[in-house]
């Protein structure tokens, strides 16, 4: 997708902290961090939101989750906890339109969220 920030990330047409990646997903460190560890992950295929989602997805999001919690494990956090957070349209926040999770860690986080 040419103008997506994301999608350039990706590529490595815009330079970010990746801490993982593959065929199918990247992970990179949040450049404002709301937490010791903040880092996203993102399938390589552009797609706006969770509501843009279609069965053929759904392993790309399996994978994503799982190497998720592997990054988890290795940034440290997996014993403390985490969350694995997507927001979804204006009400969630999502200011970034290209599917993407949230692995914060670090901190303590409240429930419910603000
Ligand atoms: P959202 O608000 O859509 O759930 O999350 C988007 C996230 O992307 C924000 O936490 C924001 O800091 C991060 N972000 C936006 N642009 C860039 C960028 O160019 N590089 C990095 N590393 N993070 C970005
Ligand atoms: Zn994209």
């Amino acid at each position: 997708m040419a103008n997506c920030v994301f999608c350039k990330i990706a590529s490595g047409e815009i330079v970010s902290k990746i801490v993982y990646s593959d065929e199918i997903a990247v992970a990179f460190r949040d450049q404002n961090p709301q937490a010791p560890t903040h880092i996203l992950f993102i399938p390589r295929k552009h797609v706006p939101s969770l509501s843009d989602l279609s069965s053929e997805d759904e392993a790309v999001l399996g994978h994503i989750v799982r190497v998720a919690s592997q990054v988890a494990e290795t940034e440290g956090v997996s014993e403390s906890g985490y969350r694995l957070v997507a927001n979804c349209g204006p009400n969630a926040g999502q200011s970034v339109d290209h599917v993407h999770f949230h692995l914060l860690g670090g901190r303590r986080f409240a429930w419910p969220p603000g």
